[in-house]
């Protein structure tokens, strides 16, 4: 294999160029990103660089030798040829790693004071808009809105969240769980509106006034963040013969339906031992995974992606870290601490099996607890 090319310059893509070399490859890496900055870190982008740092934090890539593809989206695929916006890039293989996008709501688009948070471009607007107080709209509790609505009170926004579900991250850590979330939004002096979809947006003069929500009700805003979900980067690859589902499907290694084409990090959806197919969205995955991928790539090897999905998220203070896999029917035991009065450890059990552990700002009891959690995707591992 002489020449690879991967296509998303950002967390997966750069961690696949470093296995890449790291694994020996010495040929020609050509790096395509639709952005025109070099790559970042977004984890701080919610968090200390909305707060005012004064720069994104870089992904170190100067010991790569990378063939530079920068402001330059990839607009389809063909077997192994990339084509973009400035013509064709043919390469033995291809990574994937396109990301995801925030989902916009209908009515959204191109209105002032409406943000979504994905890239380093998203956090410089929203950052400019969060002067003292100015009424800020958050729509949707999850990790993302939820850091917005935490940064947002400590910059002295005027804070209100807008959540569909009857209590924030339910779907993540439970109703019961994530009502204890919902108590910090109101200790910290957000307005936290839950069981209320939005409706609208009033719009004047091409800028946001209020948002209505679907009881009737407006809040009136001046800043309103979406922060409702994403949506992986694919449709560059209609046409491409790859199988797509929720995501760039991979085996539990990283290869697609080609071969010779990887997906790695938020765009790829991994098919697990039991047929099931998942995207994990967290920073752990996406620079973890690329270089089992790309052994695979490299050497044929059956080494699978190991390793419970974790997400980290910083709110209020507090330090949530969850690692495994929990669904609709898993019973939550608080097993340390006291959610009433500070750090605590939950653990969720499927079946009397252990599946995934919450932690909130033990970090040394989540290692310990997260150690006794069942693979339940890879349950040989
Ligand atoms: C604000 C924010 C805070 C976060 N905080 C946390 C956290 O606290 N904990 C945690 O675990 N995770 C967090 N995450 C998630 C984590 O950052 C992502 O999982 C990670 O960035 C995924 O990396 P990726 O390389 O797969 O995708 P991305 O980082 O989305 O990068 C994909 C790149 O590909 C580019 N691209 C897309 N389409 C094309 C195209 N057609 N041609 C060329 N380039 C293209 C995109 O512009 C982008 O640069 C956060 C994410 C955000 C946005």
């Amino acid at each position: 294999m002489k020449s690879v090319t991967v296509v998303g310059a950002s967390l997966a893509g750069v961690a696949a160029a470093r296995a890449l070399r790291d694994q020996g490859f010495d040929g020609r890496i050509t790096m395509i990103g639709d952005e025109v900055h070099q790559p970042y870190d977004r984890p701080p982008l919610s968090k200390a660089f909305l707060l005012g740092d004064e720069s994104a934090v870089p992904l170190d890539v100067d010991d790569l030798d990378l063939d530079w593809r920068l402001g330059c989206a990839a607009t389809g695929l063909s077997g192994t040829t990339v084509s973009t916006v400035s013509g064709d890039v043919t390469a033995d293989a291809v990574v994937i790693a396109t990301g995801a996008s925030a989902i916009r709501l209908p009515g959204t688009i191109g209105v002032d004071g409406i943000h979504v948070l994905r890239s380093l471009d998203d956090a410089l607007a929203l950052r400019s808009s969060l002067v003292p107080g100015v009424r800020v709209t958050v729509v949707g509790a999850g990790f993302i809105g939820s850091e917005v609505a935490s940064t947002a009170l400590r910059l002295g926004a005027s804070v209100t969240v807008v959540e569909a579900s009857k209590t924030p991250l339910a779907r993540v850590f439970g109703g019961e769980l994530g009502s204890l979330i919902a108590g910090w939004h109101r200790n910290a002096g957000a307005t936290l509106l839950t069981g209320v979809s939005v409706a609208g947006f009033v719009v004047e003069a091409g800028r946001v006034r209020a948002v209505e929500l679907a009881d009737g009700s407006t809040i009136e805003s001046d800043v309103v963040v979406l922060g409702v979900g994403s949506v992986p980067n694919v449709d560059w690859l209609d046409g491409a013969e790859l199988e797509i589902c929720g995501g760039v499907v991979t085996d539990q290694r990283g290869i697609t339906s080609n071969p010779a084409v990887l997906a790695v990090g938020d765009c790829a959806a991994v098919r697990d031992a039991a047929g099931v197919i998942r995207r994990d969205e967290h920073w752990t995955s996406a620079a973890t995974r690329p270089a089992v991928a790309v052994e695979a790539l490299l050497t044929g090897g059956s080494t699978r992606f190991t390793g419970l999905p974790y997400v980290w998220s910083d709110q209020y203070a507090a330090r949530i870290q969850f690692a495994g896999h929990h669904g609709p029917h898993c019973v939550a035991e608080i097993v340390e601490g006291d959610p009433a009065t500070g750090p605590f450890v939950a653990l969720y059990r499927h079946d009397n099996h252990p599946v995934a552990v919450l932690a909130v700002s033990s970090p040394r009891s989540f290692g310990k607890w997260r150690r006794q959690v069942v693979d339940t995707a890879n349950p040989t591992a």
